[in-house]
């Protein structure tokens, strides 16, 4: 099945470079879209339907925190994978980001580093509901 993919990040370079490694991964891409911020990025999952977030923290206008509760929230999105990919070390706010129901992986990032927390978010989905992100404690992630 074809993931469509939404990749935010305020600084372009990242979100090409993040572009780029979905695109020479082994996953099946459908539509690659790019914003800048949590707010493009929530017009564009309102647009076209997104199986996967890819999304930066620190940005302008909305930041990728902000941007993931208003997602959680929000009953027509709020079934979409994310993984966030951040320079964030402060683990009170990693652990806030797991309990919404996101996966995590620091900048600067390994590409196999991004495609396993990928992996890992969709096998979690297969094992787990949504309304249940804590549930998607999978045997994956549990894995070196
Ligand atoms: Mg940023």
């Amino acid at each position: 099945m074809k993931l469509n993919i939404l990749v935010v990040d305020d600084n372009r370079m990242m979100r090409e470079m993040v572009s780029r490694t979905v695109r020479m991964s082994a996953l099946d891409v459908g539509e690659l879209i790019q914003a800048g911020n949590g707010q493009e990025a929530l017009a564009a999952m309102r647009a076209t339907w997104i199986d996967l977030v890819l999304l930066d923290l620190n940005m302008p206008v909305m930041d990728g925190e902000a941007f993931l509760r208003a997602l959680r929230a929000d009953t027509a999105l709020r079934a979409a994978l994310v993984v966030v990919v951040s320079t964030e070390s402060s683990q009170p706010r990693i652990a806030r980001l797991a309990a919404l129901g996101a996966g995590f992986v620091h900048k600067p990032f390994r590409p196999e580093e991004l495609l396993a927390e990928v992996e890992r978010q969709i096998a979690g989905q297969r094992g787990a509901p949504h309304d249940c992100p804590q549930a998607a404690g999978n045997p994956m992630r549990a894995a070196p």
